[in-house]
């Protein structure tokens, strides 16, 4: 394949977690556009061997493990059975997360702890584990897929628990890429606006929430995954090398207004 060096990942292994669908699968086709070898790393099996079988489709490699972020032990066996496999992973996307929608005061704490342990506990749990590795390794490229959630206060959903996750993932992605900043470990992150992925399905289908959210996006569209797929690259590739501890918001303008 052809391009722009700074753009390319040719040798590269990078592992996208919860890559099966939306926004996780986009990054992993881009990502594999650009030359890498792609794990997939969710805990939907069946569709992540069909984000695999479109990979190969087109050219790129691929090849998935089962994986759930908030299993500590099933990670550091991932970690080792790549390591073993491929003798380096150079970039992780923590792209896994979930949504739960109800109001404060009435919000089960299954669905506090549920979108903590994920989109929270799971970005740390995956990027330690990883990190370590990195760390020793004297090299590597983190992205943690946020949300414009993690800056301002969305509406009108209610999601006390994923609003509290992203924001946390924010000063863990500025936290870590200081820690790391000196062993050539560049941790940074994205923050999505309303994306057009099952994530948001309910809201889509929902006149009131979808109207507002159209209102509040300047330009006026849902973004596509493969938009912030493009993002992701940038931030995993040599074209940021001087780039840590950044979040890069991809969202029509919502921040803006
Ligand atoms: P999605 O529901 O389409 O896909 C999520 C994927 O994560 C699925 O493949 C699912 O199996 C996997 N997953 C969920 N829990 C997991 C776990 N514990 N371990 C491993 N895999 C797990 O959602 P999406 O819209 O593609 O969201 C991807 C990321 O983007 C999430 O972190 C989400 O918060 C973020 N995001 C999405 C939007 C949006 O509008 N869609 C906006 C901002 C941020």
């Amino acid at each position: 394949m052809t391009g722009d060096p700074d753009f390319r990942l040719d040798g590269k292994v990078a592992v996208v977690t919860g890559a099966a669908r939306g926004i996780g699968r986009a990054v992993a086709e881009r990502l594999a556009a650009a030359g890498a070898h792609v794990v997939i790393a969710d805990r939907d099996t069946a569709e992540s061997a069909v984000a695999e079988a479109a990979i190969h489709q087109a050219g790129g490699h691929a090849s998935t493990v089962a994986l759930d972020v908030t299993n500590r032990d099933q990670i550091a066996e991932v970690v080792a059975h790549l390591y073993d496999a491929h003798g380096r992973v150079d970039i992780l996307v923590n792209n896994a997360g979930i949504v739960r929608n109800a109001a404060a005061v009435d919000m089960s704490i299954d669905d506090w702890t549920s979108v903590i342990d994920i989109d929270l506990g799971g970005v740390f749990n995956c990027a330690q584990a990883f990190g370590r590795r990195m760390v020793a390794d004297r090299r590597g490229a983190i992205v943690n897929v946020s949300s414009i959630c993690g800056e301002v206060t969305v509406f009108p959903q209610p999601q006390v628990s994923y609003n509290a996750a992203k924001a946390g993932v924010n000063l863990l992605t500025k936290s870590l890429a200081v820690e790391w900043a000196r062993q050539g470990v560049r941790v940074n992150a994205v923050a999505p606006g309303y994306v057009a992925t099952e994530l948001t399905l309910r809201g889509r289908s929902n006149a009131e929430w979808f109207g507002t959210w159209m209102r509040m996006t300047p330009m006026g569209r849902l973004g596509e995954p493969r938009e912030i797929a493009n993002a992701v690259l940038f931030l995993v590739a040599d074209a940021s090398s001087y780039i840590t501890g950044t979040v890069l918001t991809v969202d029509g303008g919502y921040t803006a207004m």
